[in-house]
């Protein structure tokens, strides 16, 4: 089977071809560079997705939020669901954990921008 993405590990957005056998990447074409190459190997098994939101601060002023590091695909509908139930206290500092473990993901939800 063949599955045609576009990266998005920089703006120039190469459209990559995957050749896939049994839930695996087997060959990966038209990527410049190799983080191309790794790109479509993760999301041919397992895709993943950096996640930004904001959460509700004890004064009633959103707080940006992020998680540290991508989460799996399937996930994010439940870390959005548990940013949404989330309330900071103020004043919160840029990396601040808003949730720690987000969903049983190991990643943490941490503050993207100073408040308060
Ligand atoms: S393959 Fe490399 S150059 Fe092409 S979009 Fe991905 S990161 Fe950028």
């Amino acid at each position: 089977m063949t599955r045609n993405m576009i990266c998005i590990g920089c703006p120039m957005g190469c459209e990559l071809t995957v050749e896939v056998e049994n839930g695996q990447a087997v060959s990966v074409s038209g990527n410049t560079c190799g983080i191309g190459k790794k790109y479509a190997e993760s999301e041919v098994s397992a895709p993943t997705r950096m996640v930004t939101s904001t959460v509700m601060s004890d004064s009633g002023k959103p707080v940006p939020v992020k998680t540290r590091t991508a989460v799996p695909k399937e996930k994010i509908f439940d870390v959005m669901k548990c940013i949404k139930n989330t309330t900071v206290k103020l004043p919160v500092k840029i990396g601040d954990i808003a949730v720690a473990d987000v969903c049983g993901t190991g990643v943490d939800v941490v503050v993207a921008k100073d408040a308060g």
